[in-house]
């Protein structure tokens, strides 16, 4: 997938968003949601994606619909933070498939970083899904 690949309407986010597949969601609004990362890189990864913009990436996205969302990322980031106290949290986006991206509607990944754990590898190992449960539920309370 390049970086100019046209936006799909079913690829597994929009179908999230649709509600055709499950997600453990933190927090959604009319123009974002964010929920686990089934194959989290560290405990507490997060994704933040936006709802209305059909944007397969950075580039094709709206800025109106970039600066949204990255508010939206930064008020996910702050309840991520306080439920979890990471030592230190990743932010990452990735474009294209060379540059990493597996799934192409545009988002943003919060990564806690915890100094006694490593980070896996990106979209690797699926998670205990109640673990996850549990995390979601945590970052939940602390955005209130
Ligand atoms: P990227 O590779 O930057 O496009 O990020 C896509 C992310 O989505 C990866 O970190 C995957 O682990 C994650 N992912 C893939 N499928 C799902 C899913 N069904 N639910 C939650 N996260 C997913």
């Amino acid at each position: 997938m390049s970086l100019d690949t046209a936006y799909d309407p079913d690829n597994i986010f929009a179908r999230i968003i649709r509600g055709e597949l499950p997600a453990i969601s933190v927090y959604d609004d009319d123009d974002a949601l964010a929920f686990m990362d089934i194959f989290p890189q560290t405990r507490g990864h997060t994704l933040v994606i936006p709802k209305k913009a059909r944007a397969t990436n950075f580039f094709d996205a709206d800025v109106a619909d970039l600066s949204v969302l990255i508010a939206r990322v930064q008020h996910v980031a702050r309840g991520v933070r306080k439920a979890l106290k990471p030592d230190g949290v990743r932010l990452a986006q990735f474009n294209g498939a060379a540059a990493g991206q597996t799934v192409f509607h545009l988002h943003f990944h919060i990564i806690p970083v915890f100094e006694s754990e490593g980070l896996k590898r990106h979209a690797g190992e699926k998670a205990d899904m109640a673990e996850l449960e549990a995390l979601a539920g945590r970052i939940r309370a602390a955005l209130g």
